[in-house]
């Protein structure tokens, strides 16, 4: 079970934006921008290649969602997941990050 199964099952606290029955948007814990939140699945996928297609349309709702509710609608937001060894991905329950709040550069990576 991943650290993010825990934070679904609440057995590990998060600062949680938002939720529903699939999805779960919380702020990380070591920001790299002024606004930045993961957003989940609840279901444990391990990474991108794992993802079943369908699950995409809710994600992008619920991602416009947490968008608005940040207020990042009309200032933009950056959206990226890291996917597998190469991608640096380090905790391998499928996330997106939502950074915002600032202009971004690349060297925010
Ligand atoms: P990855 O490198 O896998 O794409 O990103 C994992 C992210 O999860 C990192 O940005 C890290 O700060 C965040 N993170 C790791 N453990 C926790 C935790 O227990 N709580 C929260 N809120 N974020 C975490």
């Amino acid at each position: 079970m991943t650290i993010f199964s825990k934070i679904v099952s609440g057995e590990i606290p998060c600062n949680k934006v938002l939720e529903n029955s699939d999805f779960l948007a919380f702020h990380d814990i070591n920001p790299k921008a002024p606004v930045h939140i993961l957003i989940i699945p609840k279901k444990e996928y391990q990474c991108f290649q794992e993802v079943d297609p369908k699950i995409m349309v809710g994600l992008t709702e619920f991602t416009h969602q947490v968008a608005k509710l940040l207020g990042l609608d009309e200032s933009g937001y950056r959206l990226i997941t890291n996917n597998g060894s190469d991608g640096g991905q380090e905790v391998l329950h499928l996330h997106f990050h939502l950074l915002g709040g600032a202009k971004l550069s690349w060297d925010h990576l």
